[in-house]
C-alpha cells in the first residue's frame, strides 16, 4: 500500500520522469482496481472522490484538483470501477 501512498502524493496526473534522455509522460490509469502508469493516455477522465467520470475536456473536470483525477483506457474500466457518466458533458461508449 505504500506505493499507493506515493502515488496520492503526486501533485500532477501526468508524470514526466527522465529514462536515459527520453522524456516519457505518463499517465494515472484505473484498471482492475489499481492505478497503473501508462504511457497511454487515458481516453476518459474520472474524479476519485465522487466516482464520475467524463470527457477529458470537460469543463468541470478541468476543475478537479489534479491528485483526484485517474483516467480510463476504455468505458467498460470505468463502469466495472463502479463510475457514474458526468451529467455536464455526457460521455458515451462511442467517444
Ligand atoms: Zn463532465
Amino acid at each position: 500500500m505504500s506505493e499507493a501512498k506515493e502515488e496520492d502524493s503526486q501533485q500532477t496526473s501526468a508524470i514526466s520522469f527522465l529514462h536515459g534522455k527520453t522524456r516519457k509522460k505518463l499517465y494515472k490509469i484505473l484498471k482492475g482496481g489499481e492505478i497503473i502508469l501508462s504511457e497511454i493516455p487515458g481516453k476518459y477522465a474520472g474524479w476519485r472522490p465522487g466516482k464520475i467520470f467524463g470527457r477529458l475536456d470537460c469543463r468541470s473536470g478541468m476543475r478537479m484538483k489534479k491528485e483526484n483525477r485517474v483516467f480510463f483506457h476504455t468505458w467498460d474500466d470505468a463502469v466495472e470501477e463502479g463510475y457514474r457518466p458526468c451529467k455536464k458533458c455526457k460521455p458515451t461508449p462511442e467517444d
